[in-house]
């Protein structure tokens, strides 16, 4: 029988990387951005200081654990539930990983941190790099990420063309798209002037097909997307998963799923990501979802958390 683990969550199917074994390196929510898509809510933690979150040979000793067990992943992909290049230990992580597994190592990011000198060193590290960028404007990034005071499209255009500079592997760039906010014709043009000095290997479109942070948020059609994609070029392609249905149909039936889970016997959230299959931070809105309904609750049992109906 599989090991219960405590830092990974998956192999999960994910459409930008296949099967993807996901670690999670901070807490909720910790980013330097607040973008209105956000599926985790609100940021609760917003900075720009990057943090030492504890160490990491536990982590490593599941991974080997996991390995041992035989694991299968396209991607051993670096997340949280929140912005992960403000752990300042992501350099060690990857180098930790390295020694122990060939897979390739992915990191989710928002990319603003990259004008550093010392979160540029750590994604270096990485086979894959996914930063975001939603905006080729200060107007637009205002709006659409809500981010840190000390941040601004400036720093993370350059820091994204730097890191572009120093960095052999492939960049995969998320852009998402929000109805009305960042969909006029100069705002694209405006992208597509950044992408071209950000010269990434693939750019992935994308929009809020799952609820959002702010409930009023619009996502673009199938058809208007492809025509965006059209018109950012040959590299780019849409991601966006509109079989989710929409205004979160999917979510409503995944709460319901980790509902009649969690009525069989108590899970960790780790449980409830291996039984649907679905990533951690995804797992996350649904319990905190259920909880704020006051459905379920949650227990610590020997260090570790648990959700039980009520
Ligand atoms: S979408 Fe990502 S970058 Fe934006 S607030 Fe949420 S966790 Fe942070």
């Amino acid at each position: 029988m599989a090991s219960e683990k405590k830092y990974f969550y998956g192999p999960v199917p994910s459409r930008r990387l296949g099967r993807s074994y996901g670690v999670d390196i901070v807490p909720f929510k910790v980013c330097t951005l607040d973008c209105v898509y956000c599926q985790l809510g609100k940021t609760t933690a917003m900075t720009i200081k990057r943090k030492d979150y504890g160490p990491i040979e536990p982590i490593l000793a599941e991974l080997r654990e996991t390995l041992a067990e035989g694991l299968e992943a396209d991607f051993i992909t670096i997340a949280g539930s929140g912005e992960p290049t403000l752990n300042s230990r992501l350099g060690e992580l990857i180098d930790g990983i390295k020694k122990i597994t060939d897979i390739p190592v992915a990191i989710l990011t928002n990319g603003t941190l990259l004008y550093k000198e010392d979160v540029r060193a750590d994604c270096a590290k990485a086979d894959v790099v996914m930063p975001s960028l939603d905006a080729g404007d200060e107007q637009t990034f205002q709006k659409v990420n809500r981010p840190h005071r000390d941040i601004s499209i400036e720093n993370l255009i350059s820091g994204l063309c730097g890191f572009r500079d120093e960095f052999a592997g492939r960049i995969w760039l998320e852009v998402f798209f929000v109805e009305g906010l960042n969909t006029e014709v100069e705002q694209i043009a405006k992208i597509r002037d950044a992408i071209e000095l950000i010269r990434p290997d693939k750019i992935q479109l994308n929009t809020a097909v799952r609820p959002t942070a702010e409930a009023d948020i619009k996502r673009l059609d199938a058809e208007k997307l492809q025509a965006i994609a059209a018109r950012l070029g040959p590299k780019c392609e849409v991601v966006a998963d509109f079989s989710l249905g929409h205004h979160g149909r999917g979510l409503e039936n995944k709460a319901e799923d980790v509902l009649s889970i969690l009525k069989r016997r108590p899970c960790s959230l780790n449980d409830i990501c291996s039984g649907l299959g679905i990533g951690r931070n995804e797992a996350l809105k649904y319990v905190t979802g259920l909880q704020h309904k006051g459905i379920i609750h949650s227990e610590k049992r020997d260090g570790r958390i648990f959700f039980k109906v009520n």
